[in-house]
């Protein structure tokens, strides 16, 4: 039998506790309970005076893109009448304010998926939906941190993160990574000779395909860390929007061999390192995850996942900012994973995404290999979409002031673009960082034979400054 979560509402911080549910909403339970009553309570526009009737999309059969020469669609809609056999609301329904966690045919998918994919080991765990990770990371350290608090983070990391941080007035705390990602003995370290003056009571991390530096932890890595947070009673926010696209064990090789028995090394689901979450059981993982990697990211959609208390606190702040994310949104995606592809097309089709993204890393670790060589140190990525090179400068360029601002300026004459490493320094001041000599490649965007191109072009600018294979 699991546990109750631990209660963390000495955690909470002033703002969090301020916020409690409105009155008004809590009225909406007697509707719900009486189908005779006649409510002139809430202040709801008439749905029959909404112009739209039906809603509807043409998307592809799972496992299948527009990339392909032939695709089948299907079109799939919602309209005024509820779906009865799947319980999927109707139209008005999804366009008319709601309860703040979501509509209830889209919650009651996420918490099966969650369910099924990571069952949380601890009593009383729910989920609540986002309007993506963003916004979702608002949210969950407006729980816990006011302005001043540190907040722990891994030494690179990812720069919208760096700028909620920055913009709520968290003061970072770097913690020392390696190539699985944040290190348990510098997590350790940190904490237990933390002195500043407001306690440590959060760390952020990014598991899968780590953004930027590109590397996932393993379950043993996931363990310590989870240890480490247990010991300094820290809350652990897992931000893992590319949990599905890993690649375990399969090794870099060229389109060609990419047979049906190669890709058996990818995981499916069954062989995903697990999360976080589903190694905690005390209710101190609060989980995101997003629409944004797997299906679109300006569908602006995703979901929380942790203990129902914490949840809660959310919920009343959602009802006082973005109230629940876009109805057309949250109802083509119910219909969607419910209806048309359910669960198991949803997964069909996040599994087609793990095979497309193994096939781009191999392509550009295949154009690393033959045409940086030495020129850069990098660790193959067994998950997500970001390669982190580190460029190996020779002595007379790597102590150079401004190198890293030349090679970019002269990546940009020779028409390839990569991100510089001191974008994704946790720091108010970047300046100590600004030669630090890393660059992000993104090996999602750009085609297929683009990749290929870009590292040709990124290995000319790296031997004029000295750079050898
Ligand atoms: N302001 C006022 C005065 C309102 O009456 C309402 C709706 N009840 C809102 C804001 C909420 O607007 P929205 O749905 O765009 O968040
Ligand atoms: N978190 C990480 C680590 C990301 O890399 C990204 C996207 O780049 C996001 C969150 C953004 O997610 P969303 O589009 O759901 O806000």
């Amino acid at each position: 039998m699991s546990k109750l979560p631990k209660n963390f509402t000495k955690y909470l911080s002033p703002k969090a506790n301020r916020r409690h549910i409105s009155p008004l909403r809590k009225l909406y339970a007697y509707t719900r309970n009486d189908p005779k009553l006649i409510s002139l309570g809430g202040g709801f526009p008439n749905s029959d005076l909404f112009p739209f009737g039906k809603f509807s999309a043409h998307v592809v059969q799972p496992g299948t893109s527009f990339q392909m020469n032939k695709v089948a669609l299907s079109e799939i809609s919602i309209d005024r009448s509820k779906k009865e056999v799947s319980g999927i609301e109707s139209l008005q329904d999804f366009l008319q304010y709601g309860g703040g966690a979501g509509a209830a045919s889209l919650i009651k998918f996420f918490y099966q998926h969650m369910k099924d994919i990571h069952n949380p080991k601890y009593q009383d765990w729910g989920v609540i939906s986002s309007v993506g990770s963003t916004d979702a990371l608002n949210k969950v350290t407006e729980l816990f941190l006011n302005d001043g608090d540190p907040i722990l983070i891994d030494e690179w990391s990812y720069p919208t993160a760096i700028e909620t941080f920055t913009s709520s007035g968290f003061q970072m705390v770097a913690v020392k990574m390696d190539s699985e990602g944040m290190t348990p003995s510098s997590l350790d370290e940190v904490c237990t000779n933390w002195n500043g003056s407001r306690p440590l009571r959060v760390v952020y991390m990014i598991p899968t395909g780590h953004n930027p530096a590109g590397c996932t932890m393993s379950l043993t890595r996931r363990h310590e860390i989870y240890k480490v947070c247990q010991k300094h009673d820290i809350i652990i926010i897992e931000d893992d929007p590319y949990y599905f696209l890993q690649f375990n064990d399969a090794p870099v090789v060229n389109p060609e061999q990419e047979t049906e028995e190669y890709l058996k090394h990818l995981p499916g689901t069954e062989k995903l390192v697990p999360s976080i979450l589903s190694i905690d059981t005390d209710g101190r993982v609060l989980r995101l995850d997003t629409f944004s990697k797997i299906l679109a990211p300006n569908m602006r959609l995703g979901w929380i996942t942790g203990q129902k208390d914490l949840l809660q606190k959310i919920e009343n702040h959602v009802g006082t900012t973005t109230m629940h994310p876009c109805g057309f949104a949250q109802g083509i995606a119910s219909v969607l994973l419910n209806d048309s592809w359910g669960p198991q097309g949803f997964i069909k089709h996040v599994l087609y995404l793990q095979e497309e993204y193994l096939s781009r890393r191999n392509i550009v670790m295949s154009a690393v290999n033959e045409h940086l060589g030495n020129m850069v140190s990098v660790t193959t990525p067994v998950g997500g979409m970001f390669l982190w090179l580190k460029v190996n400068l020779p002595p007379h360029n790597a102590n150079k002031p401004g190198v890293m601002a030349e090679i970019f300026e002269e990546m940009i004459k020779n028409k390839v673009m990569l991100v510089p490493g001191w974008q994704f320094a946790p720091a108010l001041d970047t300046s100590a960082v600004k030669d630090a000599p890393y660059f992000r490649a993104a090996f999602s965007y750009a085609s297929k034979e683009q990749l290929t191109m870009a590292i040709e072009r990124l290995s000319a600018v790296l031997e004029r400054f000295g750079c050898k294979k």
